[in-house]
Formats: structure tokens, C-alpha cells, sequence
């Protein structure tokens, strides 16, 4: 067969046709053997349940996530992770957990009631029965009508809930053909100036002052609610307790505070309202650690070969608020990337990058794991007080999921317009399963956003709404998770860390964080 030799033009035409479709090149029998063994022989609805109903609850720097985080250790090396360590990060705290609660109306009429501790907060002194009183403290001269009468009662410190009752007539919509395409479309405008903000108005009181007035005064409990979903209890931490670094000193220095189901404390503060009393009993019992400790990620690895030294990272906050197991927000994330890692392990992928699975702590109290973690391994040039460090230009990109455990429809780009080509060619294989859309919006929120803030690639994939009870709320069970879209977002996930861990590619980086 004879060559036909090109003229000049019509080769340099032809390079650059190459150049300009050169596909990204998808391993479709490494996608098969994913896709068989994560819907075929999926573990991830066992994992979701081992972590909901065995472990439950992980609130960072808890003897529940101390606990939980052994667990994870042992997990990731059955699963036959290597290099496992749990990476101390900063000393966060003492640890807090609730072991006990019982809480009631007595009069005028018998009613047990489902509330939770606020995390940080101390114990009742064995049980105890107070007459519930309402008070509105908002500002400076409220504290004068206040004082001297609150001993020993039950506060109750928040107006009626507003329950949102959309949810129940509506349904929850999975993500719509014309909403996806507007998640794709919309031009993001640029930020307008925010107005300047009125000054605060001196005589309002910060939860932190109201708290040590209920404690000065020596009341048996304070009692709110602000969840507004139906029979849901929202609670976090105590006020004050970020700034004070979850102290032991702090949490004792804190009124009892119990947050209540919407219907339970309405109904007390209905009865207050038209003028008949209301008692309620009510105990607590809560472990507070007497030093301070340091808090943790866990970390595991899938080896890579010749180029072993650059990492890709997949991974979710192990950490949950503390009234529930937190099956959505964010064991569902984490059962996902565990089962990436197990399936890729599974079908003996070899990928030439390491792959590295992190399960994060702290996430929930603002990013801490997280954040140390990138300052630790990676640096951020444009923080001069951290610097590039080595692994700076080893690193790849970082997968994350914490947005519900619903699919994957697509990924954010993260304000990174030049990682589309990639992004979106290892989206291909997972078309027929409703992946389809690159965004270019930018999310927050989660862990992504340590690495995103130091210009490091990292994204954050576009979910369906699911029905369920929702994130930071004590109903957030198994019982809600759908596993065909946990099986799918296991699949998707570890083919995108294998596609990234083998290509030939560099990831780009976002313009103003290009490597020098
Ligand atoms: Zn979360």
C-alpha cells in the first residue's frame, strides 16, 4: 500500500484537526467491570446501614466518632486500602456525648415529648420537674423584666416553629429536563455590591448573652425549637462554643438547652399562652470529656505505579450532627466513597495515580478537617503563611459528595471552565443512568471548598432532591436512603477517580492558580 504523501497545509490542517477532537479516552472495559461489580454486587446499602445503625451518631471529637473512626480504619483495610492512618489535625476540644435523655409534659396533661441536648451543653442533675414558662429576651431592658424569676424553670426560649408543611402536599421533585439545562445554561452574572449593613443595634443580646442570663439565673432548662419540618428536631452546638473551642469550661458554663420537636413545644406554648400552666420533667445526662483533645481524618489508599507520587482524592465528612445517625448527611456520602474504593479494589484496577479516599472530621462545625488537611499536604501559594508545599503539584483533583444522598445528575465545575473537556468525557459512560450535565456553577458548603480555596481541583457532583427527613435532624435513618442512587453515585465515582488517576492529561487548574 503506498503512503499519499500530505502537501504542508493539508498536514498542519490535519494536526490540528487532531488536536482540536482528540477525544478523551474512556477505558469502556474498566467502565464494564465498575459498572457490574457496583450494581451487581453492590455493598453500599450494607455499609450505609453498619454506619447508621451501629455506629449512629458522630459528633466530632465524640466517643461516638472515636469509635466510628476505628471502625473506618479496620473497613478500609478489608476493603484492602493501604497506608490507612488516622491524621490528627488540631486539639479541638473536650469530647461531648449525650447518653441519656427523658423528657415529658406532666400537666395538664400527660405527654411524653422528643427533644434532644444541644452538643456542648451539660446535664440535668438527676431528673427534674419545673413549671415551663414562655420568655421573649431580645434586648438589654428585657433582662431587667426577667431577673429574679426564672429559677428553676423550664424556658421556653424561641417562638412557636413555623412548620413547613410544602414537603407533605408536594412531594419532592427529582431534578427536571428544564432545570438541569438551566444548571447548565445560566450565565452567572457578576456579583453585585452588597449594601452596606445598618449597625446592629446595641441593646439586642447575642444568644451567647441570653445563655449566661438562663444560667446567672439559674434555670432548670431552656427549651427551643427552629426546625419547622414536621416531627423534626434540629440542634447543633451550643452559642459560643466555636469561639471558645468546645471547652469544658464552656460547656459547663451553659444552661441545660434542649431543642423539641415542633408539635411537642407548640402545644406547651399554646397552653402557656391562654394562661394554664404547664410542667414538664425532664432529664439529661451528657459526657464531657475533662481534657482536650485532638481531633481526626481518616485516610486510606489505593496505591498508584508510575506515577504513584500524585494523588487523586475521593471523599465525604464523616462527622454527623448528634440526635441521629445522619443517614443523608453525610454517611450517605461516605458509604459512596467507600464502596468507590472497594469496588475499584474489586475489580483489580491498577491506576498510575494514587487514589486516595479521605473521610473528613469537623466538617459540620465549619470545615476543620478538611482546611488543616490541604494546609498540612498541599499548602496554598496564594496564603503566605502557608506557602506551596511539595505536594502542591502532585495533587490531581479531589471528588466529594455532600449533598443528600440522591445521583448524581452531573458535576460542578467550580468556576474551572477548562476542566469541562475532562469532566464532562468521563461523564459519558453514565448517560444512560442521568448524567449529563456539566455546570458551571460554583457550590459551597462542603469539603471541595478547602481545596477549591487554594486552587486546587476539586468538585462537587450536581444530585437529585430525594425525599427524605433531611440532614442535621433527628430522623435522618436509614429507612429514607434510596439505594439504586447510592449504587449509582458509587459506580460514577470511582470511575471518575480512575479515569482522573490514569490520564495523560493534566488537570487544569483555575486561571490565577496555574502551576509557575
Ligand atoms: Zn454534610
Amino acid at each position: 500500500m503506498m503512503m499519499t504523501r500530505l502537501t504542508p497545509l493539508a498536514a498542519t490542517v490535519l494536526v490540528l484537526l487532531t488536536a482540536a477532537t482528540d477525544p478523551v479516552p474512556i477505558d469502556w472495559a474498566m467502565v464494564a467491570r465498575i459498572r457490574e461489580e457496583g450494581l451487581q454486587h453492590s455493598q453500599v446499602m450494607d455499609l450505609e446501614s453498619y454506619m447508621t445503625d451501629v455506629l449512629g451518631a458522630r459528633l466530632t471529637l465524640s466517643r461516638d466518632m472515636q469509635r466510628a473512626q476505628e471502625w473506618a480504619k479496620a473497613e478500609m483495610g478489608r476493603i484492602g486500602l493501604v497506608n490507612v492512618t488516622a491524621e490528627p489535625y488540631m486539639d479541638f476540644g473536650v469530647t461531648w456525648d449525650n447518653e441519656y435523655v427523658s423528657l415529658h409534659m406532666l400537666e395538664p396533661d400527660y405527654s411524653p415529648m422528643v427533644g434532644y441536648p444541644i452538643a456542648h451543653t451539660p446535664g440535668t442533675d438527676g431528673k427534674q420537674i419545673a413549671d415551663a414558662v414562655i420568655v421573649d429576651l431580645q434586648t438589654r431592658p428585657d433582662l431587667e423584666t426577667w431577673r429574679g424569676k426564672l429559677r428553676g424553670k423550664a424556658v421556653l426560649a424561641t417562638p412557636p416553629a413555623t412548620i413547613d408543611l410544602a414537603p407533605l402536599t408536594n412531594g419532592v421533585p427529582r431534578r427536571t429536563e428544564a432545570e438541569l439545562k438551566a444548571l447548565e445554561e445560566t450565565v452567572i452574572a457578576p456579583a453585585r455590591p452588597t449594601p452596606a449593613r445598618a449597625p446592629r443595634n446595641p441593646d439586642l443580646l447575642s444568644a451567647e448573652e441570653k445563655m449566661a442570663f438562663y444560667k446567672a439565673e439559674g434555670v432548670t432548662a431552656v427549651l427551643q425549637s427552629e426546625s419547622g419540618w414536621l416531627g423534626a428536631v434540629r440542634g447543633y452546638s451550643r452559642p459560643g462554643s466555636r469561639n471558645d473551642r468546645w471547652s469544658a469550661a464552656g460547656d459547663s458554663a451553659s444552661p441545660v438547652i434542649i431543642a423539641i420537636t415542633p408539635e411537642h413545644y407548640n402545644r406547651m406554648y399554646r397552653i402557656l399562652r391562654r394562661g394554664i400552666p404547664v410542667k414538664v420533667e425532664l432529664e439529661v445526662r451528657n459526657r464531657i470529656g475533662d481534657k482536650v483533645e485532638q481531633a481526626m481524618n481518616i485516610v486510606g489508599e489505593i496505591p498508584g505505579s508510575d506515577l504513584k507520587d500524585q494523588v487523586v482524592m475521593i471523599g465525604a465528612h464523616f462527622d454527623t450532627w448528634h440526635a441521629s445517625p445522619n443517614a443523608s448527611d453525610n454517611t450517605s456520602g461516605v458509604a459512596v466513597a467507600l464502596e468507590a474504593a472497594r469496588i475499584l479494589k474489586a475489580v483489580g484496577a491498577k491506576p498510575r495515580r494514587t487514589i486516595r479516599v479521605a473521610l473528613w472530621s469537623g466538617e459540620e462545625e465549619g470545615l476543620w478537617g478538611s482546611r488543616a488537611y490541604v494546609r498540612q499536604h498541599f499548602g496554598n501559594p496564594a496564603d503566605s503563611t502557608v506557602g506551596r508545599k511539595p505536594g502542591y503539584d502532585r495533587f490531581y483533583a479531589y471528588f466529594n459528595q455532600d449533598y443528600g444522598p440522591g445521583q448524581y445528575r452531573g458535576i460542578y465545575l467550580q468556576g474551572n471552565e477548562a476542566a469541562r473537556t475532562l469532566l464532562a468525557a468521563w461523564m459519558e459512560p453514565f448517560r444512560d443512568m442521568g448524567m449529563t450535565v456539566v455546570s458551571n456553577q460554583s457550590v459551597g458548603s462542603t469539603d471541595h471548598v478547602s481545596f477549591d480555596e487554594a486552587g486546587l481541583p476539586a468538585f462537587q457532583f450536581l444530585q437529585d432532591r430525594v425525599p427524605g427527613t433531611g440532614g442535621h435532624t433527628n430522623l435522618d435513618f436509614y429507612d429514607t436512603i434510596q439505594a439504586e442512587d447510592l449504587m449509582k453515585n458509587a459506580v460514577i465515582m470511582a470511575s471518575y477517580a480512575y479515569h482522573a488517576a490514569m490520564s495523560d492529561a493534566r488537570m487544569p487548574r483555575k486561571s490565577g492558580f496555574e502551576r509557575k
